[in-house]
């Protein structure tokens, strides 16, 4: 008997063949590739896109990241361009019509000594004259947030205080690429999975299109949007950028009962931890020293932030780790990202996010995407550009991005 043949399965994107041309071509099919392409053919018309990614959509850091989601940044330029984020995943949802699991269960960022007061208390006072939800907490606040933290004051970490910020929370990152994905394909963006590109064609110092694994694309616009691997794509069209790449790692736990209602972060002992929807206890931990393209991680810095996550948290010594991996994160100098234009007329630059690009993925697709179409930088750009490693304007955020996201 002959069987009958299943029907296809339906699909969130086409799987369309690359064309020889394209208006813009976005090098880098992670969250902010895919977020840039949509915003391009929502906002601004232009649906003449490719994304193009060497491996599959959203398998770099977008499906690696811890997922959390905050504005609370120190500087002016900084908490305009990630609470202009933050407003836009409000409305993510139902724009997208996606469930993103988009949870604003509120971030804590623990001070363990005098010198983390200062900065969380400067930040807090900071972020209110700038729009941004921010309280600081005392300990016994901190136990009223999230009863499961360990505030004694003869621990090895004590905790002195905290900032606050009730609106920030975590999302599903695969969730996201893929109603980006979704969004742009149905606007006539082509997303070309297993389109590796090898050098970047310029003539008359504009940039005309790329080479790749499936041939030549010619494009008006090139964008960069490659996070850990900008520098070495940078590099085939001449342009030396200042980052560093390095191994960040995350891992998650077996799957528990609600235990933890809200977002910690640690930037001095390196911990961050929150619950996903299903149940797993999802951590970070600090990047590896050395530079590295290989996406995984030594076990000692694992270890040590185990170590200390268990002090915080002494309720989590029941708990099995079941998955650890790393991502490639790219450091700028500054801690912020880099935004805009590059001395190559009609090729552009977003990365330098580092270790806390996840939550900046509406925003800095919606500004990219505004830059390319006016060929000038979107206001919310304009502080991020690659000169300002030239001119020394340098927007320092060591303080709120060293290590925590
Ligand atoms: C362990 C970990 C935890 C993190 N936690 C947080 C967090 O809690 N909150 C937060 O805000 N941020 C966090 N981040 C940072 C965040 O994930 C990144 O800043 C952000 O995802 C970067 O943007 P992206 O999603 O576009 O990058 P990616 O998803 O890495 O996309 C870049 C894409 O470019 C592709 N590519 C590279 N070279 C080429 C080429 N030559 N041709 C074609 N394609 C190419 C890659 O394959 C990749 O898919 C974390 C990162 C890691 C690794």
């Amino acid at each position: 008997m002959v069987q009958p043949v299943p029907p296809e399965p339906a699909r969130l994107w086409r799987n369309p063949e690359p064309k020889p041309a394209y208006d813009v071509v976005v090098i880098g099919g992670g969250g902010h590739g895919l977020a840039t392409a949509y915003y391009l053919a929502k906002n601004h018309g232009i649906t003449n896109v490719a994304v193009l990614e060497r491996a599959w959509l959203a398998g770099g850091n977008m499906a690696r990241n811890t997922t959390i989601i905050r504005s609370n940044y120190l500087w002016d330029e900084s908490a305009a361009i990630y609470e202009h984020s933050l407003r836009l995943w409000e409305g993510l949802q139902a724009e997208l019509d996606f469930d993103l699991q988009f949870s604003q269960r509120g971030v804590v960022n623990l001070a363990h000594n005098l010198a983390d007061v200062r900065e969380g208390m400067r930040r807090v006072h900071a972020n209110r004259l700038n729009g941004v939800d921010a309280e600081w907490l005392e300990p016994a606040d901190v136990r009223r947030v999230c009863p499961i933290v360990d505030v004694s004051p003869d621990k090895r970490y004590p905790v002195l205080g905290a900032t606050y910020q009730p609106r920030g929370g975590i999302a599903n990152h695969d969730s996201v690429a893929w109603a980006y994905a979704r969004a742009a394909d149905a606007l006539g963006v082509d997303l070309v999975q297993g389109c590796e590109v090898t050098g970047i064609d310029v003539a008359g110092g504009r940039a005309t299109g790329v080479r790749t694994s499936r041939g030549r694309i010619a494009a008006q616009s090139v964008a960069i949007v490659a996070a850990g691997h900008a520098s070495l794509v940078a590099a085939m069209a001449g342009v030396r950028l200042p980052l560093q790449s390095h191994p960040l790692q995350a891992l998650v736990s077996d799957l528990l009962e609600e235990v933890h209602p809200c977002v910690i972060m640690s930037n001095t002992v390196h911990v961050y931890v929150s619950q996903a929807a299903k149940g797993s206890l999802v951590m970070g931990a600090g990047i590896d020293a050395y530079n590295s393209y290989a996406q995984r991680g030594s076990f000692h810095v694992i270890e040590r932030q185990m170590a200390a996550a268990l002090e915080l948290f002494p309720i989590f010594a029941r708990a099995q780790v079941i998955r650890t991996w790393a991502g490639i994160v790219d450091v700028s100098p500054d801690a912020s990202p880099i935004l805009g234009r590059t001395p190559v007329d009609g090729l552009y630059l977003n990365c330098g996010w580092g270790t806390g690009g996840f939550k900046a993925t509406p925003g800095a697709g919606w500004v990219l995407a505004a830059t390319i179409a006016a060929a000038e930088p979107h206001p919310l750009a304009r502080p991020f550009a690659l000169a300002r490693f030239t001119t020394g304007a340098l927007i320092d955020e060591h303080g709120a991005a060293a290590v925590a996201h």
